[in-house]
Order: C-alpha cells, then structure tokens, then sequence
C-alpha cells in the first residue's frame, strides 16, 4: 500500500443543493479552479491551491465543504457536474476496499483541518479578481445576510409585486424592468450593494426545482418608497445566451413578465462586501454595464436622499457607465437630470452608428487625471459591477491609470483589496 501522505488529499467541494448559482466563486478564484455548466458549480482539484479566497464572498457558505479522501477517488469535474447533492463521507469498508487505513487517514484530516490556508502569491499572470476586495468598506453600514434561504430557518418570503417598468427604450430587441417588490409586515432589510435571490416557479429540464437567480437591489436602504417597506430591482430579459443564441432565460422573463399584485418567491438578503461607505467625505466611483447599474442607482439615490436632507457633507460621486447604445442604458433619462455637482457622469457606447466604439475603460482612461486622484486617496472606493467581460480590462485601465500617474500599483492594488475599496461583481 502506498504511504496516506502521498495519496490522500483534501478536496474542496461544493454543495449544489444549497448553491444559487451566483458566479462570485469562479469570479474571485485567483487561478481559475472554479467552473461551471448549466447545472452546477464545481472545483477542479488539480488546480485548487486551498487559498480560501472563495469562502467568505460565498454568499450562501455552500462553498465551504471539504472531504478527505484517497486520492484516487478524488471527484472529478465531471462527477461534481452530475451532483443533486454531495455525496456522503466515504465509508470505512469503501477506504478499505481502496487499501486506506481509515484510522490513519482520520489523523491526516485532523492536521489538514488545522493546517494555515496558503495565501495567494499574487504572483500569477495579471487577474483582475486578485484585487477585488472580500471586506467592505471601513465605514459601511451592518449587512444582514441570509435571513430567508437555504441557511434560513425559514426557506423564502413571499414578495407582492407592487410595480413593473420598462426602463430601456420601447420597441427595441432588448428589454430591461424596474420591478418593485413589497414586503407587507416581513422584514427585509437591505443595503445598497447587496442582491436578493428569486425562486422562480416550476422545475428545469431534469425535473428538478429551478435554482435561484441573483439580482441587485436598485434601491436605497430605505426602500423604493421610503417607509413602504419595497426594494427595486434591475432586470434585463434575456432573449440569447452570452454566444448570441436564442434563449429564453427563466428567471428574467418570469420578472419582466410580472403584474402589480403577482407573488414572488424570495431568499436572500445576499452580499457582504459589495457595501457603499458611510463615512461622509468617502468618495465613490462606479463603474457598470447595463443592468450593472442597479447598486450604482442605489448608492446614488441613498446619497442624494442624504444630500436633500440637508445635513451631509458628500465626498464625490463618479459614474463610468457603458451600454451598445444610449437606447439600451437603462435609466438614461433620471440620469441626465442629476445635478452636475453632485456627480460626474461619463458615458461609454459601443455600438453607436458612425462614432467609434468606446467601453468604460476608454473613458475611465479619458479622465486618467480624476481617476487617478481617486485611486491615491484612501478615502475613495471604486464599484465595477456589470458583464464579465469588463472586470479585466477595467482592472487593467485602472493599473495602466495608476502607473501613468507614477502610483506604485502593487501598493495601490494591495491596498484596494485591503481596505475593501474595490469591489467587482460580474455577471
Ligand atoms: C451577483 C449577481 C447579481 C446580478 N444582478 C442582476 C441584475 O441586477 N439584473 C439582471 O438582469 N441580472 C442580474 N444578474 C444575472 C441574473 O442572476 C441571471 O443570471 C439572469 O437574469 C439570467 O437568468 P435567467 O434565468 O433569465 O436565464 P437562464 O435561464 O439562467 O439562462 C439562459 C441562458 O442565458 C445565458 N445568460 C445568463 N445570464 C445572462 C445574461 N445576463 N445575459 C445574457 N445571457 C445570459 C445563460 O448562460 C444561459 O445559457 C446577477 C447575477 C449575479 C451573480
Ligand atoms: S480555495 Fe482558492 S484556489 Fe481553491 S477554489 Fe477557492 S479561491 Fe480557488
Ligand atoms: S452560492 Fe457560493 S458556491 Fe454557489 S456559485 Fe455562489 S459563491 Fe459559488
């Protein structure tokens, strides 16, 4: 038999029946050991380094499952991507029938339990998601997380429907809605930057529940409506897939497709880290792509509720917001009323006819002066949240921005994920 050290391994697993299918543990794995498919979220044991970078953003702790066990019977990816639920612990006749000693390999979990996790060596090549933070900011207000869903005592909350919008331009191939969610007399409290899950109703291709979808809560703390106890969320009705198929996502037409007074199902509040500073001279510069805009909107709205109070002091507030077209932004209107010193908009279009096409990060570079000082300054927090495929070249412009300016970015960029000031939420 070959010695337990060489061939027992701790393998990092995660539980399909509790996970909501989120993105934020392949977002933030530092070396792309997380995958998935349609069904499920996975971690590929080869490439996992054990860095615990995934744990705390979980929102759900589905993420946190560890098995010791032979490494020959070490799950492959393909198994995860089959799993309704985890597998139970290996028995000690299965450990047997594998030649393992069930008493030794028991010894040899004890110590992985109590072995430090490694540390990224921030040494791999550039990765955006190595210098998101997993803290919010100092100043940032207590998150409640968790409180209906599958950690819950109790599994959802019934939401009414209490308004449905279009709020991109009518009789075009997209569509995005305002939908607003009241909670009668249950709690719900939220903070801008956190998400809600949605269970929508009836089961998937194998017959099985649908899983939750994640959306951003576009309103402030103090609801929609102030005093109604509401949220607002930002929705895009998905008509193809990331490839440009035809396809008919579940969760989003369920949402657009609500009316006043329908019910909704709903587990969450979700997010820990994606939280705006409360401390008044904190500066804050967004950064998001379509629906991304939905905590932009609610950051903004909480700060302009506190600026009409009258009583606040307000660092600045910088937006860098991009959509194919100004036909496609949402809330493009509401936007262009904000006073000009209240916030500093910037927009970016890829796809108008006969201008160049231009991204966020074209424009974040246009403004490398202001976005510079924002980035010296402990005092400014940066939000990028929107399509994937943004977070590395926003990262990237912010590094470029950074060394332009004669910032050391390898403090800059430490110091970001340190103190919570950049956060990254894509989708
Ligand atoms: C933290 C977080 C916050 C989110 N916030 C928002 C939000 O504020 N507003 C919002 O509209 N969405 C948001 N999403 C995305 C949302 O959770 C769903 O993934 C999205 O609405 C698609 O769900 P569906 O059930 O309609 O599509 P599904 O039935 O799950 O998917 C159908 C097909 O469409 C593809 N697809 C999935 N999402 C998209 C997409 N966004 N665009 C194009 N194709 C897609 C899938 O890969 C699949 O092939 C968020 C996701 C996360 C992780
Ligand atoms: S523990 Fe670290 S390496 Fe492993 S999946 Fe999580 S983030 Fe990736
Ligand atoms: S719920 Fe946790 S394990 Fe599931 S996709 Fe989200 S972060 Fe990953």
């Amino acid at each position: 038999m070959a010695s337990p050290e060489l061939t027992v391994i701790k393998q990092h697993l995660i539980d399909p029946e509790i996970c909501i299918r989120c993105n934020t543990c392949e977002a933030t794995c530092p070396v792309g050991a997380i995958t998935h498919d349609d069904r499920n979220y996975v971690v590929d044991a080869g490439k996992c380094k054990q860095c615990m970078a995934c744990i705390s953003p979980c929102p759900t702790g589905s993420i946190d499952n560890w098995r010791t066990l032979p490494h020959s019977m070490a799950y492959s990816l393909q198994a995860q991507l089959g799993w309704d639920e985890l597998p139970t612990e290996l028995s000690s006749e299965e450990l047997a029938a594998e030649g393992v000693d069930a008493n030794a390999l028991a010894e040899l979990s004890t110590e992985a339990e109590a072995a430090p996790a490694r540390a990224t060596t921030g040494e791999e090549d550039f990765n955006a998601a190595q210098y998101g933070a997993t803290l919010p900011p100092w100043s940032a207000a207590h998150a409640y997380t968790n409180l209906y869903g599958p950690k819950a005592a109790t599994k959802s909350i019934t939401a009414t429907v209490s308004g449905n919008v279009r709020v991109t331009e009518v009789g075009k191939d997209y569509d995005t809605h305002h939908v607003v969610l009241s909670f009668g007399a249950m709690p719900f409290p939220v903070l801008e930057g956190q998400s809600i899950g949605i269970l929508p109703p009836g089961v998937d291709a194998n017959g099985r529940a649908h899983h939750a979808r994640q959306y951003s809560v576009a309103s402030p703390r103090n609801g929609e409506r102030p005093g109604y106890n509401n949220l607002s969320l930002t929705i895009k009705r998905v008509l193809e897939d990331h490839q440009g198929q035809p396809v008919r996502g579940v969760a989003s037409n369920y949402m657009c497709n609500l009316k006043v007074g329908d019910k909704v199902q709903v587990i969450g509040p979700f997010g820990a880290s994606f939280l705006m500073p409360n401390h008044p001279k904190s500066h804050i510069v967004m950064i998001c792509t379509g629906t991304g805009s939905a905590p932009m909107r609610a950051m903004t709205e909480w700060r302009r509720r506190l600026r009409a109070s009258g009583k606040f002091e307000s660092g600045k507030l910088m937006l860098f917001f991009g959509a194919r077209t100004k036909a496609e932004l949402p809330y493009f209107g509401p936007l262009q009323s904000l006073p000009k010193d209240f916030i500093d908009i910037n927009f970016a279009f890829s796809r108008t006819p006969g201008q160049p096409k231009t991204y966020v990060q074209d424009a974040m570079r246009e403004r490398a002066a202001d976005v510079a000082k924002m980035l010296a300054d402990p005092n400014s927090y940066f939000y990028v949240c929107g399509l994937k495929s943004m977070e590395e070249g926003v990262v990237l412009a912010l590094r470029d921005i950074a060394v332009q300016a004669g910032l050391h970015w390898d403090d800059i960029g430490a110091a970001l994920k340190r103190d919570g000031r950049l956060h990254l939420e894509t989708y």
